[in-house]
């Protein structure tokens, strides 16, 4: 506990040296986590930041050691002080969210925790001054250490808000490390969508790799994302996941990838292999010398383009 979360007094050059590749998808299951996980296999020294933070999957593959855990929190809760309360129930009434509601015991009212907006409204109108408001656990976050070098990792208490601030502090503190330790590369497993996490994950971030599949729903992902990573300026870099299962839409996607300026830095093909890698808590370049080559070709193509 009490580690900063703040790049702090971070020398300029040094952080410079540093680069950050974001690795997102529109959706989940396009094999985004699995390329990650394969490209700090490939590079043998990387700090890993799994931004994914509603649901995280990269511990499946990098069975990480954990060194240090620290409370997330977010909003706001409001508590009743049981031994102040006068039964008044004004605050039950003023409780638009019907967070408030009278228990059996006594006749006290009680909060849900997981109803409660942390509006503030029924300590405002408590009488006998009952209600504060304290700060909501809203989840964890963790440095671990993983066979390819450290990893930060996350997780949202379900129901949970600000995913974007968690995704934050996971990026900060990775790019701590990676200048504590020396480290150049910092890879970001990202959140699916183009939502508030997925902003947050594109802050710093040197080149993003937008992993599709031959589908249209894939192709309307990927436009979104690399319209996304244009507005920040970020080079977008396309990879056809599973290319062979519609060869006609994996052309089409990279047509539409290179009219938008992105480049497009490989394909690769439909195998089981990713299956039953996550299932032994490997990644794919460790079991398949085919898809090794691919991947370790699309890691030199975004690298040098
Ligand atoms: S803080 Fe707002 S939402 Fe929470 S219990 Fe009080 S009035 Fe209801
Ligand atoms: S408003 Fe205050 S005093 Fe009245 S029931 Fe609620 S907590 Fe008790």
């Amino acid at each position: 506990m009490g580690k900063p979360n703040h790049v702090v007094g971070a020398d300029r050059d040094e952080m410079d040296d540093i680069k950050e590749i974001a690795i997102l998808s529109g959706k989940g299951g396009t094999g985004k986590t699995s390329l990650t996980a394969s490209f700090g296999d490939i590079l043998g020294r990387v700090v890993l930041a799994d931004c994914d933070v509603d649901a995280p999957d990269l511990h499946i593959l990098l069975k990480p050691h954990v060194i240090e855990r620290h409370s997330f929190q977010a909003g706001k809760l409001a508590t009743i002080d049981d031994k102040r309360c006068s039964l008044c129930n004004l605050c039950v009434e003023e409780c638009r969210f019907e967070a408030i509601s009278i228990s059996d015991r006594d006749g006290v009212p009680v909060i849900d925790p997981f109803l409660c907006e942390g509006c503030g409204v029924c300590k405002l109108v408590c009488p006998s001054e009952a209600i504060s408001m304290e700060e909501k656990e809203a989840g964890e976050w963790m440095i671990s250490e993983t066979r390819t070098g450290p990893m930060v990792h996350a997780t949202l208490l379900p129901g949970a808000e600000n995913s974007g601030k968690l995704v934050s502090i996971v990026k900060e503190n990775a790019k701590r490390i990676a200048q504590e330790k020396g480290i150049k590369w910092i890879l970001v497993d990202g959140p699916p969508g183009i939502g508030c996490p997925v902003i947050s994950s594109m802050a710093g971030i040197w080149r993003t790799i937008v992993v599709t599949e031959p589908t249209l729903s894939g192709k309307h992902d990927m436009i979104r994302i690399l319209k996304l990573a244009k507005h920040f300026n970020v080079s977008g870099f396309v990879v056809v996941n599973k290319w062979d299962l519609n060869p006609e839409i994996s052309l089409e996607i990279q047509k539409v990838a290179r009219d938008m300026g992105a480049h497009c830095v490989g394909n690769i093909p439909y195998s089981e292999v990713f299956v039953s890698a996550q299932l032994n808590g490997r990644s794919v370049v460790e079991i398949d010398p085919y898809i090794r080559e691919s991947i370790k070709d699309i890691w030199n193509n975004v690298i040098n383009n």
